[in-house]
């Protein structure tokens, strides 16, 4: 006896779309089988030709709750992430107040999440100057791993490592297995933003500040042995150095955002600073490669970066606005729509939007759709198609580079383990190993 069962022809293993009846009990899959399988069952749905999708793992998101609640919080994060398909965040340590850069801040942090999230919840730590001594009891509190930024953040309140630093925090996560998640933009090769248009910020954020700075972070894995993750890379100048690294065996991933994957420089319209982020979106040709480094699997994962803030920090001047896109709801649509264009699956999407993530901040039970995990399950529309209505997110302020925009898909049902997300919020934190 089941307490669910889901079916559809177009079920997205990691094996691939399979007509499957996911069996639920206890929020895990139980078991799966065929299609049209007799199973005993509290409720059973048949989602016939639309997809079942895994629920997505989004490791990059900026909740900024406590502190900046008015730029995003846990209740509207987490309700907008369900919208859109995905069943887990990873929040980042910064633009929270205070930052999680201490056992402290990060319960801080639970008390504010506390009875707010629509969906499970993990927590990534700081690696900011002075607090090496908090990142072991930060891993042993639960954090997934540690960031840190190679240039400024943005925020005063998290400052970025010097060279040696780095190699010292690094030295100190290999000795227990932590993870590094690093911002690598090299700060001697950014410039001054001269001027309030586009071409002006892209200048002052050259695709070689990234080269130069996963150079650094590849020959810091090299010599402390320790696991990097290079976090949003923009630039495709810096995929052979990533190529190269994983080639000789070396423990460094890296990511793009559906940002990068989806808009290019050409798009962005005078003063519309909704398309603001550091690094900067890119030309359509360096899009192009950026998708064939993750076809290849040079990039692994990915994942959001959501980062809004409210919209009078988004003034529309590129050297005073505020640095950040807001896609929380939008990422798998936005991914899908140009995925689809370009060849791929919902397998591949599922692969760089759950898997791969998952796996990166060791998040077991999540990422796929296999007995023993939890039913995290989406029903996806693979066809629909509509604009983007940035004030009908649940994103808590309407400020979107998608908006008006045609994307394709539509997620109709989003289960957490075993039920649907609705206004009662049962997320729970995923600390700990
Ligand atoms: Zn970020």
């Amino acid at each position: 006896m089941y307490d669910l069962v889901v079916r559809s022809h177009r079920t997205v293993t990691p094996e691939g779309e399979r007509p499957l009846a996911v069996a639920v009990r206890a929020g895990r899959i139980a078991a799966l089988h065929d299609h049209a399988a007799p199973l005993e069952t509290a409720e059973d749905v048949d989602l016939r030709d639309l997809v079942l999708l895994p629920g997505l793992v989004d490791t990059h998101v900026h909740v900024n709750e406590p502190g900046r609640t008015d730029w995003e919080g846990f209740a509207t994060a987490t309700r907008a992430a369900a919208a859109g398909g995905v069943t887990t965040i990873v929040d980042m340590p910064l633009n929270a107040l205070p930052p999680t850069v201490s056992v402290a801040a990060l319960e801080e942090k639970l008390r504010a999440a506390e009875g707010q999230c629509h969906v499970d919840v993990g927590f990534w730590g700081g690696a900011v100057p002075g607090n090496l001594d908090d990142l072991r009891p930060l891993h042993d509190r639960g954090v997934r791993g540690f960031k840190c930024f190679m240039s400024p953040s943005g925020v005063e309140e998290f400052p970025h490592l010097a060279p040696e630093e780095i190699r010292e925090v690094m030295a100190g996560l290999a000795g227990f297995g932590g993870l590094l998640v690093v911002h690598a933009e090299d700060p001697a090769l950014l410039g001054e933003c001269a001027g309030p248009g586009y071409a002006a910020f892209l200048r002052s954020r050259p695709g070689a500040a990234e080269r130069s700075a996963v150079e650094r972070v590849v020959r810091l894995a090299r010599e402390t042995g320790a696991r990097a993750h290079v976090l949003h890379v923009s630039s495709a100048d810096c995929l052979d150095v990533l190529e190269a690294a994983q080639a000789d065996g070396l423990p460094v991933t890296a990511e793009t955002c559906p940002h990068y994957l989806t808009l290019t420089e050409e798009d962005v319209p005078e003063g519309d600073t909704a398309y603001k982020c550091c690094p900067p979106i890119r030309s359509a040709a360096n899009r192009d490669r950026l998708w064939d480094g993750l076809a290849r699997g040079v990039l692994n994962c990915v994942v959001t970066d959501h980062s809004p803030s409210t919209a009078d920090l988004k003034v529309p001047d590129f050297a005073a606005a505020w640095g950040g896109v807001a896609s929380l709801q939008l990422g798998l649509r936005a991914v899908w729509t140009e995925a689809s264009r370009r060849g791929h699956g919902l397998a591949d999407v599922a692969r760089w939007m759950s898997a791969a993530p998952a796996r990166l901040a060791g998040l077991r039970g999540k990422g796929g759709i296999e007995p023993g995990n939890d039913a995290d399950l989406v029903a996806f529309d693979p066809d629909a198609a509509e604009p983007v209505d940035a004030h009908r997110l649940h994103h808590k302020n309407p400020v979107t580079p998608y908006q008006g925009r045609r994307l394709k898909g539509a997620v109709l049902t989003t289960w957490l383990r075993g039920r649907p997300v609705d206004d009662v919020p049962y997320g729970t934190f995923l600390l700990g190993a």
